[in-house]
């Protein structure tokens, strides 16, 4: 089995999934006492999102390729970025390392697919809801339709992810947001919704809505070990 090498720490709360579902994925497969072989490195993600917000993308980079840079050295085979959000560096990453990138989006579109839906919602942090990177990726690559909540119910999952999720706060109250917003999603169309942000999976939950959840942590993580192991891609 390859060695995943992984950029987490954005936030930790959601690393923690990753490692225990890489974990428990390997084990699935090749049973008895097999576990992931996974080199992490853990960003301050203090850091992280102060840069994100103040939009110095540049900085935020220079930081995932030396990520990057620093898992190839030491042998990781294959690389994830442990959130949805930072993908947007994923170009820049990917031409700074020989090792494959295992896109998100594109472990997200496949699982989609498999379930032959179309057009799905995306709920995620600001910039995933509303930049190109992300949605265009599952529009033109994918051929998806890409629905997203309206500017005030983006502020209210945005606001969430980084105020109580990314602060391992699970907070009723915003379980309540997040399934109004999802109501209104579904009738507006959507057939599916994207967890596009790896901490979603900590407060939604199936029965949280009538339509298939797509969680990106798991998804990407279970794709990871199927790469690992020879299966994919
Ligand atoms: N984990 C989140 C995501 O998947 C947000 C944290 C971040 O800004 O990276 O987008």
């Amino acid at each position: 089995m390859k060695t995943l090498g992984v950029i987490g720490g954005m936030s930790w709360e959601s690393s923690l999934e990753y490692y225990r579902i890489l974990n428990q994925a390997t084990q699935r497969a090749l049973g008895g006492l097999h576990s992931c072989p996974v080199i992490l490195y853990s960003v301050d993600f203090a850091e992280i999102e102060t840069w994100q917000h103040q939009g110095d993308w540049q900085r935020l980079a220079d930081r995932m390729i030396t990520a990057a840079q620093s898992l190839e050295r030491a042998g990781a085979a294959g690389l994830i970025i442990a959130t949805n959000t930072m993908h947007k560096l994923a170009p820049a990453v990917q031409a700074a390392v020989a090792i494959p990138l295992l896109h998100i989006a594109d472990a997200t579109a496949d699982r989609i697919q498999a379930q032959g839906l179309q057009t799905v919602a995306l709920l995620g942090t600001r910039f995933t809801m509303e930049e190109d990177f992300y949605r265009g990726r599952l529009t033109q690559r994918h051929g998806l339709q890409v629905r997203v909540p309206d500017a005030r119910d983006r502020a209210t999952v945005h606001r969430i992810i980084y105020d109580e999720l990314c602060q391992g706060v699970i907070n009723p109250a915003s379980r309540s947001a997040y399934r109004t917003i999802m109501a209104k999603l579904v009738a507006a169309g959507a057939t599916g919704i994207i967890l596009g942000c790896t901490e979603i999976e900590l407060l939604v939950q199936p029965e949280d809505t009538p339509v298939p959840l797509f969680p990106t942590t798991r998804i990407h993580a279970e794709a990871a070990v199927r790469w690992a192991l020879g299966e994919a891609g």
